[in-house]
């Protein structure tokens, strides 16, 4: 356990993004192998045996995922969730400006799989360097017949089409996504039905993060069972995470899944800034509830391990708070993103994250009373589980609540001291 690299075995290299570098290392030769001696099913059933689990957020089995595209005479769409969009989180940026010829090679193999000859990278607006680099990656791979007709000669078509965001979290929904993608606005879709059967122009649709597709030409590579032996038995391979806040070497670390969280923090990222005591972490993300100090010390970077502590791994990242950390802050800080980024479609989210975000405020000035914390608690129960058309709620419930539940004491000393009246 501890630091393993896979995919960013060559982050040194200053040319890591152009097609000379990535072919002198051998890029290139697992969409070869896929497209001359595999059928789409073996590339499927090679990475169902990967035990490659989505690394966006939700960790949905990935050959499951395209195994689900039902084999029919319509067009099949392969789309790359690129709308890096989670507070904390900036590690597909990284791929993206660093190995795009990797992204490029994953989603070719994957449109094999799946029998998709049209493909959109979908990257977040504000990423300008990124959505250059990928642009000039697939210009480069078209050139070289790594794209477009009878790639490698081996007579598979794929076509492959970049398209930039315009910065709204909820585009990293995939529905959304799908929506922006056909010039909608991006509003999640009622599901079902799922992309997998009625995604883009409501056609079968596969949706994969950056780093998802990262993993594919490693998995051919090396076969799913080999690369099964990385990490643990129900969370294989690395994982990156984007480590930030109140350490002394934050960055992106890639690590094998099961490396202890301690390890994480204290080893490869040089523990606590100023030698400060640990509070707390996020460890998925802004959506994923957080840990105390104790939780964290015995936590393992894996889906089981984290979801045994009722939080997630999400989305890679990792948010380390100190001892000094003002939890009331970042808990309203929290509350007031998800309320910007709310589509408003349904009224759970609109209201509920408004009205959190409020009572959330009123706290951190210290006017807030303990009718304000059971509030907040009652909107809670109205927001989560099932209530709206997409998760934004929940994910606003879960930044708030389990901070508010494991860290009372901090928001109780925030409170208005009740004046008791004499007469
Ligand atoms: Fe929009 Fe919120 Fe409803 Fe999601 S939960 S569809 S973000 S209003």
């Amino acid at each position: 356990m501890g630091l393993k690299t896979l995919l960013t075995t060559h982050i040194d290299a200053s040319d890591s993004h152009t097609l000379k570098h990535y072919q002198s290392v051998g890029g290139y030769e697992s969409l070869k192998k896929a497209l001359s001696e595999m059928t789409a099913e073996q590339i499927v059933n090679d990475v169902k045996n990967s035990g490659l689990r989505g690394r966006g957020g939700a960790g949905f089995p990935t050959g499951n995922k395209w195994g689900f595209i039902p084999k029919t005479d319509k067009p099949k769409y392969l789309i790359c969730n690129g709308d890096e969009g989670e507070p904390g989180t900036f590690k597909d940026r990284m791929l993206i400006e660093r190995f795009p010829h990797m992204l490029i090679e994953g989603m070719a193999i994957a449109a094999k799989a799946i029998d998709s000859h049209q493909g959109y990278i979908y990257i977040r607006g504000e990423f300008h360097k990124g959505i250059r680099i990928v642009e000039t990656a697939v210009e480069e791979a078209y050139k070289a017949g790594l794209l477009g007709k009878n790639i490698f000669g081996l007579g598979y078509d794929f076509d492959l089409a970049v398209y930039s965001g315009a910065g709204a979290y909820i585009c990293g929904e995939e529905s959304a996504l799908i929506n922006s993608l056909e010039g909608r606005r991006g509003h999640p879709r009622l599901k079902p039905p799922f992309p997998a059967v009625s995604g883009l122009y409501a056609c079968p649709t596969v949706v994969n993060n950056v780093e998802t597709f990262c993993n594919v030409p490693h998995i051919i590579r090396m076969t799913g069972e080999e690369y099964k032996k990385i990490g643990t038995e129900k969370s294989p391979g690395t994982r990156l995470f984007a480590v930030s806040g109140h350490v002394k070497k934050p960055g992106i670390y890639e690590v094998e899944m099961g490396t202890p969280m301690k390890e994480l923090i204290f080893d490869i990222c040089g523990g606590i800034k100023n030698d400060k005591d640990l509070k707390a972490v996020i460890p998925g993300g802004s959506s994923s509830p957080i840990l105390t100090k104790d939780e964290a010390m015995t936590a393992t970077m894996d889906y089981e391990s984290i979801a045994s502590l009722k939080s997630m791994l999400g989305s890679g990242a990792v948010i380390i708070l100190s001892e000094e950390a003002d939890l009331v802050e970042t808990t309203y800080r929290l509350a007031e993103f998800y309320s910007h980024e709310s589509c408003g479609q349904c009224t759970p989210c609109r209201e509920g994250t408004h009205w959190v975000k409020d009572l959330l405020h009123k706290i951190k000035k210290g006017e807030g009373t303990e009718k304000d914390v059971e509030l907040i608690f009652s909107l809670s129960r109205n927001m989560e589980g099932g209530t709206t058309i997409c998760p934004l709620a929940d994910a606003c419930v879960m930044a708030v609540r389990p901070t508010m539940t494991k860290f009372k004491e901090e928001f109780s000393l925030r409170l208005k001291k009740e004046v008791s009246v004499s007469h």
